[in-house]
């Protein structure tokens, strides 16, 4: 079958009397519209369709292809095409998958990582496009410098998916459905030459969790209600671990491990003390917290006398503990205490006396 054209008809003929007219329960909901879980960024070369590598039947599956599989980060003056495809895919499509597939012998990756600085361009879309890729080449360029260019290519291959993946979170709408739980990232890599597919989930997903969670935490919890957070005994820290040192030495002697065990109990001394100061500076001024419960008012305040027979009156602190010196004459108004005598006594101005 030499003529294209005919082979096209050929392929649909095939395909309309073995698979469409045969399977109605595949093709008759279509028609009113599609519902696919998976987005897949598969790369433009002809070997690897994902349609038919991974049975994806129609319906299922909204690809999108390109050279090397490539996702760009979120720019809405380029790539608008791969741009518009992902916010219609999550945002109109509610599709639950997002997955990024390399494959084997990728000609787009080999391009990325044969590019020499300064060097002219031989093509007029390729390079520049690759380019996206070029933070994955820097890093199997420094991470496996010894190993031969197609050991190299095939590392780039899965770290350029893992980059795409990174892209992918820089779309805010999938950003939110990272974090919501609707939106799921992961990478593939199918190779041809043994016929073997991979998939993996980046661990960042994980991390991603953590952080969006402490951010509602903060937002939530921790700004709208500091009588809580700072209520918190944050300063029950468990110790730090510092080992077994062993028997104790004799006395006079000391060991390495000893003096380390030491040096060790210090350090987390001066760890805790440290934290305990930033605990202090911030709690919130002016009470909300257990340690700022409202002082008892002094005798000299204007607090009430003690109900009872023999109440005992707390003495007033004046000679010696406000920092004035022995035999300091005290301001107008106030009982000229001496330094070590005993302070005259009046009613209601402090020291020993009987309540009637
Ligand atoms: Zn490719």
């Amino acid at each position: 079958m030499d003529d294209p054209v005919e082979r096209l008809k050929d392929g649909f003929h095939k395909f309309k009397t073995e698979v469409y007219d045969k399977k109605p329960e595949l093709f008759e909901p279509l028609k009113a519209g599609q519902a696919p879980k998976y987005v897949v960024f598969a790369c433009s070369d002809s070997r690897v369709c994902p349609s038919v590598t991974l049975g994806l039947q129609p319906g299922e599956a909204f690809t999108v292809r390109n050279i090397a599989a490539m996702v760009p980060a979120y720019d809405k003056t380029k790539y608008t095409g791969i741009g518009s495809a992902i916010e219609y895919a999550v945002c109109a499509l509610k599709v639950e998958v997002l997955v990024v597939i390399g494959h084997s012998c990728c000609g787009g990756i080999r391009a990325l990582l044969s590019l020499q600085d300064g060097a002219p361009d031989n093509f007029h879309f390729v390079e520049n496009w690759v380019k996206i890729g070029f933070p994955a080449k820097i890093k199997v360029k420094k991470d496996h410098a010894s190993v031969p260019f197609d050991d190299q290519c095939s590392i780039l291959e899965k770290e350029a998916v893992n980059l795409s993946l990174e892209n992918l979170k820089t779309y805010p709408f999938v950003k939110e459905g990272l974090a919501n739980g609707t939106l799921k990232l992961v990478g593939g890599h199918y190779n041809f030459v043994s016929g073997e597919f991979l998939t993996w989930e980046p661990p960042h997903n994980a991390v991603e969790r953590l952080k969006t969670g402490f951010e509602q935490f903060k937002a939530d919890v921790y700004d709208k209600k500091p009588e809580l957070v700072h209520g918190v005994r944050l300063l029950r820290l468990p110790r730090v671990p510092v080992g077994d040192p062993g028997p104790a030495p004799r006395r006079g002697l000391c060991r390495p491990q000893h003096r380390q065990h030491g040096a060790a109990l210090r350090q987390d001394q001066v760890r805790r003390r440290r934290l305990r100061h930033r605990v202090r500076r911030l709690r919130p001024q002016g009470g909300g917290h257990r340690g700022h419960r409202p002082q008892p008012l002094r005798r000299d305040q204007g607090a009430p006398l003690p109900r009872g027979r023999r109440a005992r009156q707390v003495p007033l602190r004046g000679g010696m503990g406000q920092g004035r010196r022995p035999g300091e004459v005290q301001g107008a108004g106030r009982p000229r205490l001496g330094a070590f005598r005993r302070p005259m006594l009046h009613p209601g101005e402090g020291g020993r006396q009987r309540v009637p």
